[in-house]
């Protein structure tokens, strides 16, 4: 951690949230800043700088757990690109559902964030108990979805011959289907997208609106 880094003294904002969350359910709210933050720095195009630069719960788990940390490596099918996607999906499955079952009651919402936050800060210290101390950060589901936009964004859907040729970005060529005077999901060999698979969920709901609004795409 450098000098500069507000890694330094950002896990103070984590231990806040939780204590004040705990008292008043409804500031579980501010969980949203904590899990979108990440992602914006992405969709900016500035990568991962949060993990590195600001994340309270890397911060939280990188200044503490070193000192009981039994600092065996992660293993490696842990650390797979199937394994975060897992995570991802199973992640965002359990938002949705108890953001459902909230019905809409803001004080229910904070708690269910409030909750959310809490269990994956508890894995998370478990996790870096038993392996290094930001061994979560290897699985984060946060820092997973950084990674696919990035590339997403850094890639910039490059042109329609590389959507042709990827079944993930035949979505995206099925989001200029207007543009290209062509059938919803394209020619073939694309069916119907695989929507549950987490890459394409982030595409939907982040990477295609973002480049429906960018003019030299294609
Ligand atoms: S990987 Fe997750 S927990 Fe780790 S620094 Fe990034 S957002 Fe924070």
């Amino acid at each position: 951690m450098s000098k500069k880094s507000h890694q330094n003294w950002s896990w103070i904002i984590l231990v806040t949230f939780i204590l004040v969350a705990a008292i008043k359910p409804i500031f579980g709210l501010f969980g949203i800043v904590c899990m979108t933050a990440p992602m914006y720095h992405a969709l900016r195009g500035r990568g991962k700088i949060h993990c590195s630069k600001y994340c309270p719960r890397g911060s939280l788990l990188g200044k503490f757990l070193k000192y009981i940390s039994l600092n065996n490596t992660l293993p490696a099918p842990l650390r797979s690109k199937t394994a975060k996607n897992i995570l991802l999906t199973l992640m965002i499955s359990m938002l949705t559902f108890a953001m459902i079952h909230t019905k809409g009651n803001i004080n229910k919402v904070g708690f269910a964030l409030f909750r959310f936050m809490s269990l994956s800060l508890l894995v998370g210290i478990i996790i870096g108990i038993i392996f290094k101390p930001r061994s979560w950060c290897q699985i984060c589901p946060m820092g997973h979805a950084c990674d696919l936009i990035d590339k997403q964004v850094k890639n910039k859907i490059p042109n329609l011959e590389t959507a042709k040729n990827n079944p993930h970005q035949g979505i995206i060529f099925w989001s200029r289907r207007q543009d290209l005077n062509l059938r919803p999901y394209g020619p073939e060999p694309y069916a119907l997208p695989p929507v549950l698979h987490p890459e394409i969920f982030l595409k939907y709901i982040l990477i295609i609106p973002l480049c429906n609004n960018n003019e030299n795409i294609v």
